[in-house]
């Protein structure tokens, strides 16, 4: 990755990393995430930030310890939890004298041009404004989240809607493997590759948790996706201490997806 000509930087988070495992809102982490943008936006970069996390801290709120079947009791959890995330947030960042701000998308929204345009816009006006974006996928009317973990395309469509140069999704996994090292003992780290190689998906199959709805197959997909409009994609563990400043500053770390092979 060229860290010079990397401005506009999409991070995802997944619901695992943000609820350490599901336990609850995870504030070290979400702080030291903040802290890194807090750097990465002192030293000229733009972020936006796409995190999941709303199920989980909404079925905590109600004290709920199994994840209902039923989608509507899951839409509810999101829309409780959803405040006590954006809460979290916005008590991080502003630790770091940052403002952030709630969006909720669907991909759908996205694919409307009205819709995209508005959606845009308000983005492009925050990042001008110095604010930090966090997106969640609108829970309430689409279920492509809950269902398949698709936080990770709203992120790659993100990316390519403000034409970031970086989508980095952290994950609780330290990139992408050769074979789920859940299940084969001698996979090995990936370290680049580029994006769209159908390759990637034979390797990403299946590995999804029960909190980590997409696994890693969907993270290569989005990747494929943000790579049409020229943005490389690190999949990356969201617990490696200065994850986003460390690969930003050109450090290798975890898989680099790379839009076109020379970049
Ligand atoms: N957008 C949801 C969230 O933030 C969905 C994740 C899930 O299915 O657990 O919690």
């Amino acid at each position: 990755m060229n860290a010079k000509n990397t401005k506009r930087i999409v991070v995802k988070v997944g619901s695992s990393l943000v609820t350490n495992n599901g336990e609850g809102l995870d504030h070290a982490a979400i702080g030291m995430w903040a802290e890194q943008i807090a750097a990465l936006l002192n030293s000229g970069h733009e972020v936006l930030m796409v995190s999941s996390g709303a199920i989980a801290e909404g079925m905590q709120r109600l004290g709920w310890t199994k994840r209902p079947q039923e989608i509507h009791q899951l839409q509810a959890a999101a829309a409780i939890g959803q405040m006590g995330l954006v809460q979290v947030y916005e008590s991080c960042f502003a630790r770091f004298n940052l403002r952030s701000a709630q969006i909720l998308l669907t991909n759908a929204d996205l694919a409307n041009s009205e819709r995209n345009a508005n959606a845009k816009a308000t983005l492009e006006t925050l990042l001008k404004l110095g604010v930090v974006p966090i997106i969640n996928e609108n829970d309430t009317v689409v279920t492509d989240e809950i269902k398949f973990g698709d936080n990770d395309s709203l992120a790659a469509l993100v990316s390519n809607l403000i034409h970031a140069d970086l989508l980095v999704i952290l994950t609780d996994q330290g990139g992408l493997y050769t074979a789920d090292p859940r299940q084969h003992a001698d996979a090995s780290l990936l370290s680049d590759a580029i994006a769209g190689d159908p390759a990637l998906e034979k390797m990403a199959g299946g590995a999804a948790s029960e909190l980590s709805k997409g696994g890693m197959l969907t993270k290569v997909l989005a990747a494929k996706i943000a790579a049409q409009m020229g943005a490389s994609t690190v999949i990356a563990s969201g617990r490696e201490p200065n994850v986003l400043t460390r690969l930003l500053e050109g450090e290798k770390i975890g898989t680099h997806l790379s839009s076109a092979p020379n970049s």
